[in-house]
């Protein structure tokens, strides 16, 4: 990650920003290098400065309700702080040449990307795919996949390189092994005693959210793979025993991960699962197919689909990671990924019997967390839990 970011610095590179999901490996193809203003955004959470940033952007009109991953980086902007200049010596993120989003997420990430076109004065382009979706259908996938192309001149004129088809094949190839490699790297968590946290998740994603679409992505879940797998034939987690097993839904609480991971370890409770890090599962790639294919992975995520199709989604999970609870983060700045708003946790419990706790927080804005009552909650729950098991 540390090469990464350094890797920006000379400026030697064209640089496109990307949402989260966006269409990396096509900028890839084009020999940009990705920045993802989210990914700064978690750094600002993590690092725990948001909260200094956040005003910056309520002075210039943005609600405090608003994404904090959005006020945050603009607020990084405007004060002309951020963790990479501790961190890696950098003013600041890169300077783009070229600013693409996708709603697929959210409506945020297209105000959030165009303050910078207009700020930075650099041309931005955006992709709109229907929303919340109970099926990914053929002519949806035509729909993303003509906007997808259609970003092509764009990336043309600003990289400075005309279209590689065999580019795009080549970088959907590394991004797809990578995403497999990940999908496995979550899935050892199936596992009992499991070997990978979610806590540990949100640090390992790292890579395939900003290298996806490279060797050294690819090799780096090779590497973390074969650990894991070898911790599973020993029978080594990262608990003894687990005691419970639970599901994460939503954001994390950036500024608040190990205070949490040690909870959960102190409670003999494996948080094992989650929507979060199980985003950048993307398995339709085919580079046989690179347009369509990224049209249908990119747009078949879970935030994107409707409340029927996440429950089924979360049921399933629930199943195959033999939860006995999920905790629903209401992240107050982001409803977008925040399930528990709709009735879900009420619906999965009568589905499935498994209860569910929601607790109030955000992923960088810690004045909506409040810690001493989630833990007291969470400790409860667990307890509850517990109480309803059989003992072996
Ligand atoms: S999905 Fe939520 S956290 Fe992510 S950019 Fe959109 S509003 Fe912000």
């Amino acid at each position: 990650m540390g090469n990464y970011f350094l890797g920006m610095k000379d400026g030697s590179r064209k640089i496109a920003w990307c949402t989260s999901v966006g269409p990396a490996e096509l900028l890839r193809s084009f020999g940009f290098e990705v920045h993802f203003p989210e990914n700064h955004g978690a750094l600002l959470g993590t690092s725990r400065t948001a909260g200094e940033l956040i005003p910056e952007s309520t002075k210039i009109g943005y609600s405090d309700d608003m994404c904090s991953y959005l006020t945050a980086d603009i607020g990084s902007y405007l004060k002309k702080q951020t963790p990479l200049s501790e961190h890696y010596g950098l003013p600041g993120p890169p300077k783009p040449d070229l600013i693409v989003y996708s709603t697929n997420q959210c409506r945020e990430v297209q105000d959030w990307f165009t303050w910078f076109g207009r700020k930075l004065g650099v041309p931005v382009a955006g992709i709109h795919p229907p929303r919340h979706l109970d099926e990914v259908s053929p002519e949806v996938i035509q729909d993303v996949a003509t906007q997808y192309k259609k970003l092509v001149p764009a990336c043309e004129k600003a990289s400075g390189h005309k279209f590689d088809i065999d580019k795009f094949r080549e970088t959907l190839r590394l991004s797809k092994e990578a995403t497999e490699l990940w999908k496995k790297v979550l899935w050892t968590a199936k596992a009992s005693p499991a070997p990978l946290s979610f806590f540990d998740g949100t640090i390992h994603m790292g890579p395939i959210v900003v290298l996806r679409g490279t060797q050294i992505a690819k090799d780096y879940y090779g590497g973390l793979l074969a650990e894991l797998e070898t911790n599973v034939k020993n029978g080594a987690g990262f608990l003894e025993k687990e005691q419970c097993r639970l599901y994460w839904d939503g954001m994390p609480i950036w500024g608040k991960l190990r205070s949490l991971s040690e909870l959960f370890i102190q409670n003999k409770t494996a948080v094992v699962a989650s929507t979060y890090c199980n985003s950048w599962v993307f398995d339709a790639f085919d580079e046989g197919n690179p347009f369509e294919s990224s049209a249908q992975a990119y747009t078949e995520i879970f935030i994107n689909r409707s409340e029927k199709a996440k429950q089924a989604k979360l049921v399933e999970l629930v199943k195959d990671f033999n939860i006995d609870g999920i905790i629903f983060h209401d992240a107050k700045t982001c409803a977008n990924n925040s399930n528990n708003r709709f009735g879900m946790p009420q619906r999965i419990t009568e589905t499935t019997g498994i209860p569910c706790l929601v607790i109030e927080g955000d992923l960088c804005d810690l004045r909506f967390y409040s810690e001493g009552q989630s833990m007291t909650k969470i400790e409860t729950f667990i307890e509850q839990i517990e109480s309803t098991k059989v003992p072996a």
